[in-house]
């Protein structure tokens, strides 16, 4: 399963403070959430079931405090949607 988190942007554009203390609490709030990651496709709900095929195509995105887990399919088309708003932009 591979994670993507640089090609979603936060809309968001608050100033980012030098809290280190903070920063290691999300990470730990994000490692958690992990590992209680969905068991379907944010998009489609097609069930996950974990194989070695499914691990290798399916993607999991950490967004805010949610873990958001996508199916090739419904991943290939958010990709595309993504480079469509990057192109034109
Ligand atoms: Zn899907």
């Amino acid at each position: 399963m591979r994670t993507q988190m640089k090609k979603i942007r936060k809309p968001n554009s608050t100033k980012r403070k030098n809290d280190r203390k903070e920063a290691q609490k999300r990470l730990k709030e994000q490692t958690s959430l992990m590992m209680k990651h969905p068991k379907e496709c944010c998009i489609c709900k097609l069930s996950f079931e974990r194989s070695e095929e499914t691990v290798k195509t399916w993607t999991v995105t950490v967004r805010e405090d949610r873990v958001h887990l996508t199916c090739p399919k419904c991943w290939s088309i958010l990709t595309e949607a993504l480079g469509a708003i990057e192109g034109s932009s």
